[in-house]
């Protein structure tokens, strides 16, 4: 029997993009490319986040040279209310009651939050960390990353999931890792957009649900083959990577109609499970 969990997803801010760039072929229009960030309750460990979203501390980051690059081609709107600090709290849940929080990558609107969870511990594939170390403080607003967003202690609180998890076999992925030893939380490895990125599947009292991050931004990529403008390449950290990603993705959907995957940034998909207040019992 697989251990259930709880599981609610929202916003923490969004970005403008560009419709032609997320899919080749749509029309030029911006859209919003929402923060999207999982709360997990297990039932014997507690509260663990999926990403934390933007913060307010983005337009710090972003404030000097060369970091205001960032900023200005990627227009980010982030208010108090919508940090999940902020969310967590008016739900009547405190931060310091976050124990874990799975990083899918360390792009700036998927780590925004982590400096507010003091008692949390991160978790992340070994080469999503090493892409930080490797890059300069200088370059890399170029890859997304924003080295203030993280916290000051987090190698004292970083674990990588090739160290921590018991490693398995799974005939799509290759490996698979149980995050927490109790077949609760899968995580694979889904790499291409970003360096050493993570998915994470779960099951609640629902459904199964597979949080895929940036592995796609528009579920027609693994649905259909539409695929994001070229122009986007310099952006991602392998586009073969990111091909190879979408190929395993489209083999798991075809295999598991009754499994939700959530790109976080596909509204299409996301924008119906969402909701405005916390509740643990809808997903
Ligand atoms: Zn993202």
């Amino acid at each position: 029997m697989r251990l259930t969990c709880k599981l609610y997803l929202n916003y923490a801010g969004y970005c403008l993009a560009k419709a032609n760039h997320a899919v080749k072929g749509e029309i030029q229009r911006d859209i919003q490319f929402k923060a999207l960030y999982g709360l997990i309750e297990h039932p014997v460990i507690g509260w663990i986040l999926f990403d934390s979203g933007y913060t307010r501390r983005f337009y710090d980051a972003t404030s000097n040279w060369p970091n205001k690059i960032y900023a200005l081609a990627t227009k980010v709107n982030v208010e108090e209310q919508d940090e999940i600090k902020y969310q967590l709290q008016k739900a009547g849940i405190s931060p310091n009651e976050v124990n874990h929080i799975i990083i899918s990558h360390f792009h700036a609107d998927h780590i925004g939050g982590l400096r507010d969870f003091p008692n949390a511990k991160f978790y992340c594939s070994r080469s999503a960390w090493q892409q930080v170390l490797n890059i300069s403080d200088f370059f890399a607003f170029s890859k997304g990353i924003l080295k203030s967003l993280l916290p000051q202690d987090i190698l004292e609180r970083l674990f990588f999931i090739e160290d921590i998890a018991v490693e398995k076999y799974d005939e799509i992925f290759g490996k698979v890792y149980d995050l927490f030893n109790d077949h609760s939380i899968l995580a694979f490895h889904l790499p291409g957009h970003a360096a050493g990125q993570i998915g994470i599947q779960l099951q609640t009292a629902q459904r199964s649900y597979f949080l895929v991050a940036d592995a796609c931004w528009d579920k027609r990529a693994y649905e259909l083959l539409y695929f994001p403008h070229p122009i986007v390449k310099v952006f991602f950290h392998s586009w073969k990577d990111y091909k190879e990603s979408i190929d395993k993705l489209r083999i798991y959907w075809k295999k598991n109609p009754t499994h939700q995957i959530i790109p976080s940034h596909c509204s299409l998909t996301t924008d119906c499970f969402v909701s405005a207040n916390i509740d643990m019992d809808v997903l």
